[in-house]
């Protein structure tokens, strides 16, 4: 077949136009994304063979190799994984198969430092070659197919690529980079095993450098070529699983390391956990805390992260959404199962019971660990970037798990009429409101508003600032959704600031309560007046001593514990 010539969908045109600038100072990211395509397609072949052996058999030990060639100026990086026929090539090389592309490229040029990290986050690695290569010429056979059904594909980064079929020897693919004539540096071998060292140390199948002999040794070398070929192509990882060995055994920046391999994010996890468990249910995980959050974590649901699936070591499946709920959709990691089938497919994930007792057993991993984040005493800026990243996710379980709502309460944080007089980033827990509270308070008293600023300057909060009783100010979209889950904590109710029955108790002033009593009977016809003017709006006018500086507010009733902002947004759907 000819040749032919196709344009990139225009999203990847795009995208081709903003790497080049965008990348510039983290360019040898290309070598962990090409590394990790590679070690991606020996993953699938892996799986595939589990029950179609045949299909690794001719050429049966996988790796990878990196080879530069300094005469020609080219770095190729091969594999001997799963391949690419060419209709795959086409589709997987031209397009970019991610609903949320618009709104990445947006983010992408409007931040450059982020860039590099995005490009991985986003999977759209392979497009980072074209960062130091002029052209990306990919070779590749599929597992199965015959020599002559492979695929040429070939393009130099501007508006189109070629492909045809072509003839190659063994299974797997090659992508070669004919470098830029300024990226030369990059087919040094000490240059190369820096990176590669960096990039692909926990990798499990092996990565291998060509290491041309020095000149001196060369002709002994050549000779030596044919006979023992792995005189020259050295391993430059130690392809271990890092999560199955002891957790004594691992360093912590092994675990850092490990977790930009997982989740190509460069900057340092918060926290992790690694557990081996034993027994009833047998299992690893590794589950991390990011240092931030990933640009798509409020956006569709769908595309939440999940974590990689292993079963006995084999890799199964990214993104397996089975194992975590879904308010803790920002934990990354993984977990290996001995008591799951090879074979398991995401649909049989969701009716397993197994599935489900691994996803309990890895909720509680992950609420200990954000625990031992936030009583860390000695890192409190980091719960705080926690916090500020994840935080409104974590709302969420306040509803959605009810089994762990007192350990999700414990974890949130909240500004309060306190907090907000200390300064902006000081937030307070559950636990220390109740702590610093007077004696006679018995309850925990919030406020829901619109905004920050509507909250910090609600008249519903006068009476209560008098006692100096201190008041949770929320206004977050889904506060008042969280709000209405939740009647107590450690055994203290929660009243809003709007109800009309404070329920202060013995905080209560016996000298106010008079004074209201004497005020009521004073503006006795101020009230009547009231009442007919508003007639069937309001269940009663009162006199109240709730206010210090405004005139007048409007209250819910007691049995009705609406809050103010609930009743407007029904007011707004027409209930
Ligand atoms: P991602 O790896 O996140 O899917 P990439 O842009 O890195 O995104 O790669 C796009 C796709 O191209 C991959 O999903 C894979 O299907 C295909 N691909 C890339 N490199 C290889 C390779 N070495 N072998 C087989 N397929 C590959
Ligand atoms: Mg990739």
């Amino acid at each position: 077949m000819a040749a032919q010539v196709h344009g990139f969908q225009t999203e990847v045109a795009k995208l081709l136009k903003l790497l080049a600038n965008s990348l510039y100072s983290n360019k040898e990211v290309f070598l962990r994304e090409l590394i990790s395509n590679a070690s991606d397609a020996i993953d699938k072949l892996r799986f595939l063979s589990i029950t179609k052996p045949e299909l690794a058999q001719e050429d049966p030990v996988l790796r990878i190799r990196v080879r530069a060639d300094r005469d020609a100026g080219t770095l190729t990086i091969s594999d001997n994984g799963i391949g690419m026929t060419l209709a795959e090539a086409n589709e997987r090389l031209g397009t970019i198969a991610n609903s949320g592309t618009e709104d990445f490229l947006s983010k992408l040029s409007a931040d450059d430092a982020k860039s590099s990290q995005l490009i991985g986050q986003f999977g759209v690695g392979f497009y980072s070659a074209f960062i130091v290569a002029d052209r990306v010429t990919v070779r590749s056979r599929a597992a199965g197919a015959k020599p002559d059904e492979a695929v040429c594909w070939s393009s130099d980064g501007t508006g189109t690529y070629m492909s045809e079929t072509t003839v190659k020897a063994d299974r797997g693919t090659d992508v070669i980079l004919h470098l830029k004539a300024d990226e030369r540096e990059f087919l040094n071998d000490w240059t190369l095993r820096e990176t590669i060292t960096k990039f692909s140390d926990h990798i499990s199948t092996p990565v291998y450098l060509y290491e041309a002999p020095k000149d001196d040794e060369k002709k002994e070398d050549d000779k030596k070529e044919a006979s023992s070929p792995e005189d020259v192509w050295h391993q430059v990882n130690d392809a271990k699983a890092l999560w199955t060995l002891s957790p004594k055994d691992v360093k912590d920046e092994e675990y850092k390391a490990f977790y930009t391999h997982l989740t190509h994010d460069y900057g340092e996890p918060l926290a992790w956990a690694h557990n081996r468990v034993e027994g009833d249910l047998e299992y690893t995980s590794l589950l991390y805390i990011p240092g931030e959050a990933p640009w798509d974590l409020y956006g569709n649901p769908e595309e939440q992260k999940g974590l990689k699936l292993f079963v006995q070591r084999v890799f199964i499946m990214d993104r397996a959404k089975a194992f975590l709920p879904n308010y803790l959709r920002f934990i990354r990691g993984l977990v290996d199962t001995n008591d799951l089938p090879l074979n398991v497919s995401r649909e049989l994930l969701q009716e397993s019971r197994v599935v489900s007792k691994l996803k309990k057993a890895l909720t509680k991993r992950s609420l200990d660990m954000i625990e031992k984040l936030a009583e860390d005493k000695e890192n409190v800026e980091k719960y705080r970037t926690f916090w500020n990243a994840f935080g409104r996710v974590l709302k969420e379980g306040v509803v959605e798990d009810p089994a762990n709502r007192e350990r999700i309460l414990k974890c949130l944080r909240f500004a309060s009429t306190k907090t907000i007089e200390e300064g902006d980033a000081s937030l307070v827990s559950l636990d220390e409101y109740i702590a610093r509270a007077p004696e006679a308070q018995k309850k925990i008293y919030f406020l829901i508003a619109g905004t920050r600023e509507a909250a910090e300057h609600s008249p519903y909060l006068e009476t209560l600032k008098k006692k100096n009783v201190e008041v949770l100010l929320l206004w977050d979209r889904i506060d008042e959704w969280m709000m209405n889950a939740i009647t107590e904590y450690a055994g203290k109710g929660f009243v809003s600031a709007t109800a009309s029955d404070l329920e202060l108790g013995d905080l209560a002033d016996k000298e106010e309560e008079k004074a209201r009593e004497e005020e009521t009977k004073e503006a006795q016809a101020d009230i009547e007046r009231l009442k007919k003017a508003l007639g069937d709006k309001v269940e009663g006018v009162r006199v109240s001593t709730r206010l210090v500086d405004s005139p007048s507010c409007v209250v819910g009733s007691n049995d009705q514990m609406l809050t103010a902002q609930m009743r407007r947004m029904l007011e707004a759907a027409g209930q």
